[in-house]
């Protein structure tokens, strides 16, 4: 699959392991994988062997996640709906925000102009 990005840039996925993608979980969703592993450990424990069909029946109860993807050239996020009929498009608030905020190797995701801009979340205020 690829798609244009309202800048123009190309947006291609057509590998895994993509820096400038990710899969948005909703927080009332965010502990089930947890707990289906944890459900799969107890088995475990228990002595109950694992067979391949207990595998995919754990991996089929595994929230339904929503693809994004952050425009390496302007920034704009672009959240997918599940049957990517549609999309929505998130446009940085800053000039300096980083362009690959999705990307799992990175290690920080703030900015020294951002630090000095604003208090990032209230509760520091
Ligand atoms: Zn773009």
């Amino acid at each position: 699959m690829k798609f244009l990005c309202t800048c123009g840039a190309t947006i291609c996925d057509g590998t895994d392991y993509l820096p400038y993608k990710a899969h948005m979980l909703p927080d009332v969703n965010y502990y089930d994988p947890f707990n289906i592993v944890d459900d799969m450990l107890d088995e475990i424990a228990a002595g109950r062997q694992i067979s391949d069909a207990d595998y995919m029946r754990l991996r089929q109860q595994f929230p339904r996640t929503r693809t994004m993807y952050q425009c390496r050239e302007c920034g704009s996020v672009i959240i997918w709906n599940r049957d990517f009929s549609d999309r929505y498009v998130f446009n940085p608030e800053f000039e300096d925000t980083p362009h690959d905020l999705l990307d799992g190797t990175r290690k920080d995701l703030s900015t020294k102009a951002q630090e000095q801009r604003l208090p990032l979340r209230q509760d520091e205020a």
